[in-house]
């Protein structure tokens, strides 16, 4: 059991989760010294996190960022499940919810880029934290062992120059690609595996409401499986933007997934388009995977977010997923910071944000992901009990609302293991 009062903390990763968690932090009190170290120069710009479920939007009202969210966000409405020929299978209609108690928590669509810039600015706004881009993290020389009274990271800076960074505790934020993982870990990190199709995600400027398309759409096939989700509103549905995701062949490079990008819209988007009747914003290819760490924390150094398990995008549940162990981690150390929790609280943290992804976030995302591509859309009512949920749920409220926020789930609290009040005697944790 290591001394559990917290003067500084190192985040690896200046991505959303490392920028969430440095801003929650610094309401701490007393408060750490944080420092956020990130190898790139920048904010990353590339299209990944739309949508964020009840969980995220929980804690974005915690640090006091929602109110921004909402107002250049938006709430979608409509989701559903089509055929490529655009029969609509099944869906939600959450605009039937809205004396529902949904609203206020309720799916919220917000760039991830506008949100780590949104994150970056508040952050800079508190004292006691700074965030150093073009620092990456190459090497750990303490903080594994339960003896280390701190942990040290090596560190690369602006011309290459190595300096030595050290705190009470470092959290791996930095990825799916994670140093941090790798230092704690050696080569063997991540288990779990990687789906051989890859996938192509854009921004892309279009009208699809011209074809009564809704807020968005999961399209089941087996060559052409892809989600349609308008992730900008605009007045003229021409401006509309689209956040167009589809699933491609395994084996192609990552010039022939670019290359394919036209061939793909002409076949598979309502009314075949031509190049020249939208405007790719961006668009990126990916691989996806299934993967979860086996230990998120070590010592005094821990894991969250995509350092520490990763999901196909399909769901919303990869990012949602992360700032739910944000959440946790924040409340671990606010735990600990306040005399009521010993470092034990993080290895809870370890053993629950573990489970939630191998009991909920692992299955939920590998079934969405299984059913667009490898489920007959003819049959994929008869045969997908999910499917068949969503359909009764079109004329049964209770079970809509039921579904719609099955996210809470993910949301576990940490206090009930803070040291009871009246306890006294050494520092034993209610409920570990
Ligand atoms: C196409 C696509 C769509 C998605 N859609 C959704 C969605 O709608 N909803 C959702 O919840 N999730 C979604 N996700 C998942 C989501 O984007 C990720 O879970 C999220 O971006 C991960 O954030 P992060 O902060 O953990 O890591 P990252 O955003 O990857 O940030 C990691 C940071 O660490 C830095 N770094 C890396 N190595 C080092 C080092 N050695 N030293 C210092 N810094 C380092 C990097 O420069 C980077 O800034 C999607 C993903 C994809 C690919």
């Amino acid at each position: 059991m290591a001394n559990s009062q917290l003067s500084s903390i190192i985040i690896v990763g200046a991505g959303p989760s490392g920028l969430l968690l440095a801003l929650l932090l610094a309401d701490l009190s007393p408060r750490p010294t944080i420092t956020i170290l990130d190898a790139a120069p920048t904010l990353n710009e590339a299209p990944r996190a739309t949508h964020y479920g009840s969980p995220a939007i929980q804690l974005f009202r915690k640090a006091g960022i929602l109110e921004e969210i909402r107002r250049d966000g938006y709430m979608p409405e409509k989701i559903c499940w089509r055929k490529l020929n655009g029969e609509r299978i099944c869906g939600y209609d959450r605009s039937l919810l809205h004396d529902g108690g949904l609203d206020g928590d309720g799916l919220t669509v917000y760039w991830v880029g506008r949100l780590c810039a949104l994150l970056e600015r508040e952050v800079k706004k508190r004292t006691g934290v700074s965030v150093q881009w073009d620092h990456k993290v190459t090497g750990l020389k303490s903080g594994l062992d339960p003896q280390d009274t701190s942990a040290a990271l090596e560190v690369e800076g602006p011309g290459g120059k190595t300096t030595t960074y050290t705190a009470d505790y470092i959290v791996g934020c930095d990825g799916g690609n994670s140093t941090v993982r790798r230092l704690m870990h050696g080569q063997r990190n991540f288990p779990g595996f990687s789906w051989d199709v890859p996938i192509v995600a854009t921004n892309t400027m279009i009208d699809l409401d011209r074809f009564g398309w809704e807020d968005t759409q999961f399209v089941i096939d087996p060559v052409h499986w892809f989600m349609a989700a308008r992730i900008g509103a605009h007045d003229d549905p021409k401006q509309n933007i689209w956040r167009i995701s589809y699933g491609e062949k395994a084996g192609l490079s990552n010039e022939e997934l670019m290359e394919r990008q036209e061939m793909k819209f002409e076949q598979m988007l309502p009314g075949h388009p031509k190049p020249s009747e939208y405007r790719i914003l961006n668009k990126s290819p990916y691989r996806v995977h299934q993967r979860c760490v086996e230990r998120m924390r070590v010592g005094r150094v821990l894991l969250a977010a995509d350092a520490a398990h990763l999901c196909n995008p399909f769901g919303g549940l990869g990012l949602t997923g992360g700032i739910v162990d944000v959440g946790a981690l924040m409340q671990c150390f606010e735990g600990m910071q306040k005399g009521v929790a010993d470092d034990r609280i993080l290895d809870k943290y370890c053993e629950v944000q573990r489970r939630m992804w191998h009991d909920i976030i692992n299955p939920v995302s590998t079934a969405n992901i299984r059913r667009l591509h490898l489920q007959d859309p003819d049959r994929v009512l008869a045969e997908d009990e999910m499917m068949q949920l969503v359909k009764k749920a079109e004329t049964d409220l209770e079970l809509s609302r039921e579904l719609q926020s099955a996210g809470d789930m993910l949301v576990y609290d940490y206090t009930q293991h803070y040291r009871r009040a009246s306890g006294g005697g050494d520092a034993v944790l209610a409920k570990l």
